[in-house]
């Protein structure tokens, strides 16, 4: 048996007000003049004095504001590194994503893409990035994805909702200070921390399992329980609890996998482009079947925070539009092998993603 040798986030700094430091964190990696520090903010973040400022501008530094409305596609991260590539003479010193999920993945999506030839899309999958990426730093302003420490970033390719996993993939660096999670809203903040709880949840009740993984899939399940289901919690520990959920929610997948929520999930995300944390939360509340336990905690913190969530976003798919979704759920097979074994093809059909789809 040969076991995967995995890299980590080589460096990471944590605190209420950590951010401060940015600068004197990264100016060591310039590589001169021309070679500029990108950072692509959230647009939620446009105007604000209290985040922009700490963010110094040196040379040819450049903001790119990004907007959130949808995730990150294959085509999207081609263009901006086109774009990148045709206005500066070098390769950036670094790329700094200061954001939510989607905002980190396209940091790490962009970072890899500058360094390796042809399109995004041919490195969605396992292992497939050739050559190291630029220097990148992820800095998490919502708590649950876990992508700022995972080995992935997630994109929607023209055939695929699907991960460029590899080596290269993690950030050098992440600064987690959550104070900026501050203004988070609040169904937002339950969605994205929702995230992180059905990380735990598929992870500690996948045949994957193992000591290292359930070690920190129990920690984020734990911290969750206290967020979302306590009262005890002063709103600034809550803060910095989930922040460090998020962390251990994304180390527990790191070597196990996520499941059923997630590879349903995808299919919504793909063909009826509904968000991560929304579209997990969607699926997860009709899994009792394969998740009993933590659908009744998940309805039980829904309840507590008056989470009302979408309902019936199936109910006018034809046979066609659902094959879609059924498809794309059904190819990510290490997903399922996790969830329910390796002879999960005997046990899920077509079917019984059909009967899930049209009750969501
Ligand atoms: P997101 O990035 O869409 O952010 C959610 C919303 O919160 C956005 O509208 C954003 O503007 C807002 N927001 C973020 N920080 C804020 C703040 N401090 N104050 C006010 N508003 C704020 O959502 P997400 O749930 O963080 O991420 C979802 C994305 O992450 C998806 O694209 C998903 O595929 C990806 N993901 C990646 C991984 C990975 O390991 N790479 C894991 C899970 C999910
Ligand atoms: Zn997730």
């Amino acid at each position: 048996m040969s076991f995967k040798n995995f890299p980590m986030v080589s460096r990471v700094i944590y605190g209420r007000g950590s951010f401060n430091q940015l600068d004197e964190i990264i100016s060591p990696k310039r590589q001169g003049r021309d070679a500029p520090f990108i950072y692509f903010i959230d647009d939620v973040f446009k105007g604000n004095h209290w985040l922009t400022s700490r963010v110094s501008l040196s040379y040819k530094d450049k903001i790119i504001y990004v907007p959130t409305e949808e995730e990150p596609k294959t085509s999207q991260i081609d263009q901006i590194v086109e774009d990148i590539i045709l206005e500066f003479s070098e390769h950036p010193s670094g790329i700094i994503g200061i954001g939510g999920g989607i905002v980190l993945d396209i940091a790490k999506a962009v970072s890899i893409m500058l360094t390796n030839e042809g399109e995004s899309k041919d490195y969605q999958g396992w292992d497939l990035v050739k050559n190291p990426a630029i220097y990148h730093v992820g800095i998490p302003t919502i708590s649950g994805t876990g992508a700022e420490v995972s080995r992935t970033t997630i994109l929607t390719g023209p055939e695929r909702k699907l991960g460029i996993n590899s080596d290269y993939t993690p950030f050098d660096q992440v600064i987690l200070d959550p104070e900026l999670t501050k203004d988070v809203p609040k169904d937002q903040w339950f969605f994205t921390g929702m995230d992180c709880f059905v990380h735990s949840i598929e992870s500690l009740n996948g045949t994957f399992l193992n000591a290292f993984s359930q070690s920190y899939g129990e920690k984020a399940f734990e911290i969750c329980k206290e967020v979302f289901l306590e009262d005890y919690l002063s709103e600034e520990e809550a803060q910095d609890k989930l922040m460090m959920a998020s962390w251990h929610g994304g180390m527990s997948i790191a070597y196990s996998q996520v499941g059923v929520a997630h590879a349903m999930s995808y299919g919504l995300g793909y063909l009826l482009g509904i968000k991560h944390g929304v579209g997990n939360c969607i699926v997860f509340d009709h899994l009792e079947a394969f998740y009993p336990e933590g659908v009744k905690l998940f309805k039980q913190m829904k309840e507590k925070h008056n989470i009302v969530l979408p309902s019936d976003v199936c109910k006018d798919l034809d046979q066609h539009q659902l094959d879609i979704m059924i498809d794309v759920a059904l190819g990510l097979e290490p997903l399922w092998e996790n969830a329910i074994g390796k002879n999960w093809k005997s046990k899920i059909t077509r079917q019984t993603l059909q009967d899930l789809y049209l009750k969501m």
